[in-house]
């Protein structure tokens, strides 16, 4: 007997059918023997109806409202399974994240974890052999009593975080692909499922544009060791076999299985923008002065590149903020023009970001040199570079964006893993 945290994302939970299905996954491992907590979103769509309600009702909303309403779509979803388990013959139970509690941060809209009490759902599970069916996505603040959410694709977070105060032996996270690909399987179909990916590469998927989890769900698993296991709620539970392996990947500390490969997987993401500031004075302090106000207004800077002074005097910066945060980057620095001291400011907003990750990185060089001719040979431009460790990115025109990636997969040999 095992302890498993389940979560059902959007799609897994679209309409009362699917529910039901969830449920029937839910009663398999029920049966099995396993004591088990589900985490639930709200239904596909539901999020982004709320979000768009809310901007509708005032541009400038206040947080702690918008969390009022956003948080609802997953109280929905918990009830409803609550029924359908019920209806199954199941013991279970619906939880709000302010029932348990989940206490967070009190940074609405994007709030993280600070602790969450697991006693009573341990407790049920012995003494009642109740499934805790909770909402994802959502917390409380402690001292305001206010409700909180995790941002957006938050349940993952709620349910590695939640599996982890449990004790829980894995969390298995079903969403609407069979695990996690070497790339968007929706944007290359020629794209494999991996069996096995480290935290650590996981992390930088997710982080570079890869949304199957959300990143902090995987810091979450890495800080506490927690098993995450991507799979698939399409299955039919009955034609799962109890004894068997189920497709999927498994998301541990352990490395990954492709180890012929020196590149693991490719990320993008298009939410970036490009701003270049055009003859500043190439001297010391130049660039905290930029840096700084950006700092100051909460508003990360990515991509990073200072061409060298021709004449000694002046230089360019160009350098990505989150898409998000353009119009609030623009103003920052174009209000400092004069403290700054440059003579112009431009942008580009259809950028795309594309990512390369391996482990195997670290140990091979001339990875990213091959990435650069391939895309020179596809006359895809490259507008900026950063590296690390174990990945690196180009920044492109977003139009070409599936051909950089689909070009790039395919030079790393993840056609055929
Ligand atoms: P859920 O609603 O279950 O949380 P999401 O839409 O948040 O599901 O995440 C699943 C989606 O992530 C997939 O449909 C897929 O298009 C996308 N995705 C992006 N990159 C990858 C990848 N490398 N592997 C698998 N899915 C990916
Ligand atoms: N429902 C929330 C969202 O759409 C949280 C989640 O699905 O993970 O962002
Ligand atoms: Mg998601």
């Amino acid at each position: 007997m095992g302890r498993l945290v389940m979560k059902f994302g959007g799609t897994s939970v679209a309409n009362i059918e699917r529910i039901q299905n969830v449920a029937r996954h839910v009663k398999r491992e029920v049966d099995a023997g396993h004591e088990v907590a589900v985490v639930v979103s709200a239904m596909s769509g539901k999020t982004n109806e709320l979000v768009a309600w809310c901007t509708e009702a005032s541009p400038l909303h206040d947080a702690r409202e918008y969390d009022a309403v956003v948080a609802s779509g997953e109280q929905v979803t918990s009830g409803l399974l609550a029924i359908a388990l019920q209806s199954l013959g199941i013991q279970a139970r619906s939880w709000q994240g302010w029932q348990i509690p989940i206490l967070t941060s009190d940074a609405h809209a994007s709030a993280r974890i600070v602790g969450i009490d697991g006693s009573e759902i341990i407790k049920r599970f012995s003494e009642r052999k109740e499934v805790a069916v909770i909402a994802g996505f959502q917390g409380i603040h402690a001292e305001t009593g206010r409700i909180t959410t995790l941002g957006r694709g938050g349940s993952d977070t709620s349910a590695v975080a939640i599996a982890a105060a449990l004790k829980a032996d894995r969390c298995d996270i079903y969403t609407d692909v069979d695990g996690v690909y070497t790339t968007d399987p929706r944007v290359v179909p020629k794209a494999k499922r991996l069996d096995k990916v480290s935290f650590e590469e996981m992390l930088e998927l997710a982080s570079l544009g890869a949304k199957v989890l959300q990143v902090r769900s995987v810091e979450l698993g890495m800080v506490h060791n927690m098993p995450i296991f991507v799979r698939s709620s399409f299955d039919k539970p009955e034609d799962i076999d109890p004894h068997g392996t189920p497709p999927g990947t498994l998301i541990s500390s352990e490395e990954n299985s492709m180890e012929n490969h020196v590149v693991t997987g490719i990320a993008f993401s298009k939410d970036e923008a490009q701003i270049s500031v055009r003859r500043i004075e190439d001297k010391p302090g130049v660039a905290a002065s930029i840096f700084g106000p950006l700092a100051d207004a909460n508003i990360n800077v990515d991509m990073i590149v200072q061409n060298v002074s021709e004449d000694g005097k002046t230089t360019d910066l160009t350098f990505t903020v989150p898409a998000a945060d353009f119009a609030r980057a623009k103003q920052t620095i174009t209000s400092a023009q004069d403290k700054i001291g440059y003579a112009r400011f431009d942008s580009e907003t259809d950028v795309a970001k594309v990512s390369v990750i391996g482990s195997g990185m670290r140990s091979h060089a001339g990875v990213a040199a091959q990435a650069f001719a391939a895309l020179a040979a596809r006359n895809i431009n490259i507008r900026a570079i950063t590296t690390s460790e174990i990945k690196f990115s180009v920044l492109i025109d977003a139009a070409y964006t599936e051909l950089a990636v689909r070009t790039l997969h395919t030079l790393y040999g993840l056609d055929q893993v």
